[in-house]
């Protein structure tokens, strides 16, 4: 029997129209690329999406066209998750840390007809003009004033908005229509898009909302060091209108000193980033010898939270809470806010608990499987193959078809490529990654597209790259080569060559060892596993 309630479609843009009636005083606070700080309520916010929508509609994009953004955090960057989305467009967000080729690899593979730039990439766009789409049209997020000198033809922001209606009249869409896009590194080969609907990215942002609660309330002011133009910046934008938290977006600075000095000027009561980012505010505090008075929590995530940080926080009176996810998640999958029977154990036991990656959010199932895809008992010693499947969960990739057919499993499970274990009260441990990736600073590089771009090198017989464990990026490859003749092996700046306009500088290897052999498997290929063992305690030559 069906039920008889109205079927109306969940959308993006009812967060904001929503926010915009019920939080009167909250919005967002932007550290603008121009230099100056930034002041909007979600009701500004959301009358400036509606004359965005109206831009946009003017420039030619109607439902189901895929517009780009390339920006810091910022209120304009806010304004074009909504209005894009809320017209029925796709917002495709585009990491600027990727290497030139994989950007146009996206642009292209997306076929955006529209990129909204921040003042800062204007320069990359210029680098990468040749291969860009002839009728890609180029919206500098900026006002008249601040307009730079080109020879690209470009639009700006404030003038496209000026002339335009603040009401727009948001079209009725289904709601598995697609409202965000953001491609994230395959193992090998080019970035793979999650393809986010109105559906899951507003159910994500009510998981979020009851899920991490001292993180998101009225009247919280977060501060997101998570980049909108990765994964949503973990649903933030989402959370934020939706239960009335003030955004405070820290545009390009993302430096320990930046980051303290905003979070103590606006009064920042939580703040969500990697590890790397809270190395730097960890500095800074130590050095200024105080917290950032209104401080509360830390959402650390994107790579494992090491317990000297849970524990230099908490000894402070800040709340760390260990998350995980993926791009593929919307992104959040586990959160580590310690249960009731848990917050009065002694102190060394709950910090215990917060090294793990923390118990699924509603709307996220967990399991463990062996190498045959048989499922492992949840007993806090068997380690297997993490697979998760959840509303907030994808079910294939853009507009790619090979990686699609890999992305499930027989049950219909996601494969996260993460090794784990579960404990009995359904606590996560990351153990390890089958994924043959490495994550440095919060951000992917692809060990197979090194190896491959290396092996080029005719001094190189054989390499593999793996990673080693940096106190400041988290992870940093490092190559290690069988050379084809010893006495003349290749050098690490020759095999930085043969990278060079492949990858970001950023992903280059930190270090070149030469071995006589590499570790095989049973099936002949190299055993990272061993290999990582065989360099356990390598120190990297600027780690030391
Ligand atoms: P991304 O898609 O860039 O958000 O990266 C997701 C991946 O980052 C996961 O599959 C894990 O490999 C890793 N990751 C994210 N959060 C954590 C965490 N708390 N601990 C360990 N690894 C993590």
């Amino acid at each position: 029997m069906q039920g008889m309630m109205m079927n109306m479609p969940l959308s993006v843009i009812e967060i904001l129209r929503f926010g915009a009636q019920a939080f009167a005083d909250e919005g967002i606070v932007s550290v603008r690329c121009e230099g100056d700080i930034h002041r909007e309520t979600y009701a500004e916010a959301y009358a400036r999406s509606g004359q965005l929508a109206h831009a946009l509609k003017g420039l030619g994009i109607g439902i189901g066209d895929r517009v780009a953004t390339l920006a810091w955090n910022g209120y304009r960057h806010f304004e074009l998750y909504y209005a894009i989305s809320g017209m029925g467009a796709v917002c495709h967000t585009i990491n600027p840390r990727l290497s030139a080729e994989q950007m146009v690899y996206i642009i292209r593979h997306a076929e955006d007809r529209v990129i909204c730039t921040d003042l800062t990439f204007v320069p990359v766009l210029e680098s990468l003009a040749a291969e860009l789409p002839q009728d890609l049209k180029i919206v500098v997020m900026t006002d008249r004033a601040h307009m730079p000198d080109s020879a690209l033809d470009l639009l700006c922001y404030e003038d496209l908005l000026a002339p335009q209606p603040t009401e727009y009249d948001w079209p009725t869409l289904p709601e598995d229509t697609a409202a965000g896009l953001c491609y994230t590194s395959g193992t090998t080969g080019n970035p793979k898009g999650a393809l986010y609907s109105h559906r899951s990215t507003v159910l994500h942002a009510l998981f979020l909302a009851v899920s991490v609660p001292r993180s998101v309330y009225e009247g919280a002011r977060v501060l997101p060091v998570v980049p909108m133009f990765h994964v949503n910046s973990w649903g933030l934008p989402y959370a934020g209108p939706l239960t009335g938290t003030s955004l405070i977006m820290p545009g390009p600075s993302l430096d320990g000193a930046s980051v303290y000095d905003l979070m103590e000027q606006e009064k920042v009561t939580a703040s969500w980033g990697v590890p790397t980012v809270w190395l730097g505010l960890q500095g800074e505090i130590t050095k200024r010898g105080a917290l950032p008075k209104s401080l509360d929590q830390l959402v650390i995530g994107g790579s494992a939270a090491p317990r000297s940080m849970i524990e230099f926080f908490e000894e402070k009176g800040v709340d760390v809470c260990h998350a995980w996810g993926m791009t593929e998640m919307s992104p959040i999958g586990t959160q580590c806010q310690l249960p009731k029977h848990m917050q009065s154990l002694p102190r060394k036991e709950q910090i215990d608990a917060k090294t793990l990656q923390g118990r699924r959010m509603f709307g996220v199932d967990l399991k463990i499987c062996d190498e045959d895809g048989t499922r492992l008992p949840q007993d806090g010693t068997a380690v297997g193959e993490l697979f998760v499947r959840g509303n907030a969960v994808v079910s294939g990739y853009f507009n790619n078809e090979e990686a699609s057919q890999a992305a499930l499993d027989a049950e219909g499970w996601f494969g996260t490529g993460d090794v784990a274990c579960i404990t009995p009260d359904g606590f996560l441990s990351i153990q390890d990654r089958s994924k043959d990736l490495i994550k440095s600073g919060g951000e992917w590089i692809s060990s197979i597209d090194l190896e491959n771009l290396a092996m080029a090198h005719p001094k190189v017989a054989n390499c593999a790259v793996i990673a080693i464990p940096h106190p400041k990026w988290d992870e940093r490859p490092i190559i290690v080569v069988v050379p084809q003749d010893a006495g003349d092996p290749p050098q690490l700046d020759e095999i930085h060559a043969l990278m060079d306009g492949h990858m970001a500088k950023w992903q280059f290897p930190d270090a070149l060892e030469l071995v006589d052999a590499l570790p095989m498997t049973a099936t002949g290929k190299v055993s990272k596993l061993t290999l990582r063992r065989q360099f356990d305690g390598y120190v990297l030559p600027d780690a030391g």
